[in-house]
């Protein structure tokens, strides 16, 4: 029997609407990923309370990459050959920049600093467990502009 589970425990939500799991300071309100404990990290804050909190599943290209030879371990290639893939670092609306892989079949040719991109699930790797996921980032579809008929 094989199921779907995420690769890392606790990170993300799974669903049709996947979200990243931070931590909320419940003295200052900010917003950490990944999640934390201890002392807040806002040094006007001397909060030590979390609560779990779902990040936007939007956010904006800060900076991408294109990993174009294998990263070191723990890395896992899912893929052998290694097959090159993007990396976007993406600033959501708490204020925070997630590096994530880019989605299946998208490449930097696909998004530019600025754009919009959506957290999606996807399966990183299969073993004897089954799927075993990860979230990456998709290019949201720009909008079609308007146009007036004269
Ligand atoms: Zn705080």
């Amino acid at each position: 029997m094989t199921a779907t589970t995420p690769a890392i425990e606790g990170w993300f939500t799974t669903g049709p609407e996947p979200a990243l799991i931070g931590s909320a300071c419940t003295t200052c309100s900010t917003v950490f990923f990944p999640r934390t404990a201890g002392f807040c990290r806002n040094p006007a804050c001397n909060g030590d309370e979390f609560t779990d909190t779902e990040l936007s599943r939007r956010g904006r290209v800060w900076s991408y990459t294109d990993a174009q030879y294998q990263p070191p371990a723990p890395y896992i290639a899912p893929t052998d050959p290694y097959v090159p893939f993007a990396l976007a670092a993406v600033e959501v609306p708490e204020g925070i920049v997630i590096l994530g892989q880019v989605a299946d079949g998208y490449t930097v040719d696909d998004f530019q600093v600025g754009d919009e991109m959506e957290l999606v699930v996807e399966t990183l790797y299969t073993d004897d467990t089954g799927d075993r996921t990860i979230w990456r980032w998709r290019p949201v579809p720009v909008e079609p502009v308007e146009t007036k008929e004269a």
